[in-house]
């Protein structure tokens, strides 16, 4: 087990040296972050140097990159050849008077602090998580909060894709621009990013502050708290009267750092999700009962130990992102739906905005969107519960996550994306005999 990502990538076997790469042997297990995705690739492959990674390109018909297996889709499902770019990690160089840093694909998110640290760079936005892999992140359009900030996707400023045919592009605005814009959220199917230039900004601090505020009160001051803030996030609980609101802002305050408290959020989490799989008819009670648990709190420190929550309660999740005017409504609806039902789910609803952008397949194109997250405990079931909840957030033209769970097909997906064919048509160009896509993709991008 990797104890830093979650993910299991080798259950029994040990590791050998195969032509100098890292060979994990084809008895190896695979599974993402939930244990929900599971396959058993012939190869897992662990290239020491971006040589070793052309080579394997050159030598493997069917291939998926796997970043940090935190996924809740069968992206990186195979029973092929799966490679890890966990050793292609590091800091590359940095343009100071620009404010960006080119980082090797494979880095996690929270190395790199180590990196930006000492040259005054820090990530513009973050999600609420910092085990990713930099190119994993990247390829879903991982997101935060702020409805002037876009997803991580949109501040890559280049990178370089290693191609089917062996070659290493380089991508920006300027060289291979169509690519550029194609690549940057693709899902590891137009080839292996090997290097990404990301957009910074000078280290800064945040300030969060969590407190609970009744579900009236967002709806009504929602307009004027979404522009008052850096950062808004709100985690609502169908059978309560409050809702969890959660700030973030820039400041020059001393550092506060982050308590541990005991029972933790996420011991407490842990046991109200396992209270209600066994006594389902409890769930409303121990929603009801949040004020108890949840107190105002404020703390102070470096945008990277801010962004990051533990998250050690394990969860399945969906998320649509929906055109920023409906996100109150479509909120609601989604709310009701979940007391109605009374389906035993002890998880909130999470509430987030993102700014729109101009990648070709990230759900934000050209859209300024709302974010909205339906997780359910691990050891239960997550269909039931996300077949409720799915046919509301597309009603409101939601696109999904890359990353979590839905159920879209190509052609409810090719009228969501203005983009959708030009993209099919580059990834055709650059993979013809479909080296990078898995039966998964081949379904999605009906290839
Ligand atoms: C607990 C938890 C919290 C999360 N929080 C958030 C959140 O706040 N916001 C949000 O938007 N999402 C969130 N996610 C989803 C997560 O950010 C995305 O699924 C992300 O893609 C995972 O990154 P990864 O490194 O694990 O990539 P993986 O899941 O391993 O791979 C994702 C995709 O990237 C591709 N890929 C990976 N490396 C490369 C490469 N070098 N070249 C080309 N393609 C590559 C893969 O082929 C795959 O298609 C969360 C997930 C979990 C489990």
């Amino acid at each position: 087990m990797n104890q830093s990502t979650g993910q299991t990538i080798n259950q029994t076997e040990d590791q050998t040296t195969h032509h100098q790469i890292n060979e994990i042997k084809n008895t190896s297990k695979w599974n993402n972050w939930s244990g929900y995705q599971h396959s058993q690739p012939e190869h897992i492959l662990k290239p020491q140097n971006i040589e070793q990674v052309q080579q394997i390109v050159q030598q493997h018909a069917k291939i998926r990159v796997v970043g940090a297996g935190h996924s809740f889709t069968p992206l990186v499902s195979t029973d092929a050849t799966l490679l890890s770019l966990d050793h292609i990690a590091g800091f590359v160089d940095s343009d100071q008077q620009r404010s960006q840093a080119s980082i090797w694909a494979g880095t996690r998110l929270f190395h790199l602090d180590q990196y930006l640290q000492p040259i005054n760079q820090a990530l513009i936005q973050q999600g609420d998580i910092d085990q990713q892999s930099l190119a994993g992140a990247v390829s879903t359009g991982t997101h935060g909060t702020g409805i002037d900030l876009h997803c991580i996707s949109a501040y890559v400023e280049a990178f370089e894709l290693l191609t089917a045919s062996g070659e290493i592009l380089r991508c920006n605005e300027y060289e291979n621009k169509d690519i550029f814009d194609a690549g940057r959220v693709s899902l590891g199917s137009l080839g292996v990013l090997t290097k990404i230039t990301m957009q910074n900004k000078p280290r800064y601090k945040l300030k969060e502050h969590v407190e609970l505020v009744a579900v009236s009160d967002l709806v009504t001051n929602i307009e004027q708290w979404k522009k008052q803030h850096r950062h808004i996030e709100c985690f609502a609980f169908s059978h309560a009267e409050k809702l969890m609101l959660k700030t973030l802002d820039i400041t020059e305050e001393p550092i506060q750092p982050r308590k541990q408290s005991w029972p933790s959020e996420d011991m407490l989490l842990t046991m109200c999700c396992e209270l209600t799989r066994a006594f389902p008819t409890l769930n409303p009670h121990l929603q009801k009962l949040l004020g108890v648990f949840v107190k105002p709190t404020t703390f102070v420190d470096w945008s990277s130990q801010i962004f990051p929550t533990p998250r050690n309660t394990k969860f399945n999740e969906m998320e649509y992102q929906i055109p920023a005017e409906h996100g109150i409504a479509c909120l609601q609806e989604v709310l009701a739906a979940l007391k109605k039902s009374q389906y035993p789910t002890f998880f909130p609803v999470e509430f987030r905005f993102v700014k729109g952008d101009d990648i070709w397949l990230s759900p934000f194109y050209q859209r300024d969107s709302v974010s909205i997250s339906i997780h359910q405990f691990h050891k239960q079931e997550p269909r039931l519960l996300f077949d409720l909840v799915e046919p509301i957030l597309q009603k409101f033209q939601g696109r999904p996550h890359w990353g979590k769970m839905h159920t879209m097909n190509s052609s409810q997906l090719s009228a969501l994306y203005p983009k959708w064919m030009d993209f099919m048509q580059i990834r055709q160009q650059l993979d013809p005999a479909g080296k990078f896509l898995n039966p998964y993709l081949e379904l999605l991008f009906d290839q």
